[in-house]
């Protein structure tokens, strides 16, 4: 856990958050800044900077994490629509919050 890291803050329960799924090892909220109909953060709780900082001691949360991306898309009815899961790493990348997450876009084509 980070201080000052807005991710943990909502894992903690500092800030409000709209979470649409939980358990042990993940949280799903959905995205303040939303850039599709749906779109949604999948959040592991452990404190990871990005795709740079992983190890093979998270090869389970993946899968967790991987577990809760199909299970948010079964509830929000995109699972067979279709959506986008995107992870941002870095300056170049475009990440802004460095915990990594997640996104999921849906509910409406992508335009890529
Ligand atoms: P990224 O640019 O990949 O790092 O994505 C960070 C995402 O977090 C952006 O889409 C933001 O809109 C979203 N975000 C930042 N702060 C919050 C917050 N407090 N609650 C929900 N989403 C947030």
């Amino acid at each position: 856990m980070e201080e000052n890291c807005v991710f943990c803050k909502i894992v903690r329960g500092e800030i409000p958050a709209t979470k649409v799924f939980e358990n042990e090892h993940v949280i799903a909220i959905r995205d303040i800044n939303p850039k599709a109909r749906v779109h949604i953060l999948v959040i592991p709780k452990k404190h990871i900077r990005s795709i740079n900082q992983l190890t093979a001691e998270d090869t389970p949360l993946l899968g967790e994490v991987f577990s809760a991306i199909r299970r948010v898309a079964e509830q929000e009815g995109i699972a067979e629509s279709g959506y986008s899961t995107l992870i941002n790493t870095g300056h170049d990348g475009g990440q802004t919050v460095f915990h990594i997450h997640f996104h999921i876009l849906g509910g409406e084509k992508m335009p890529w």
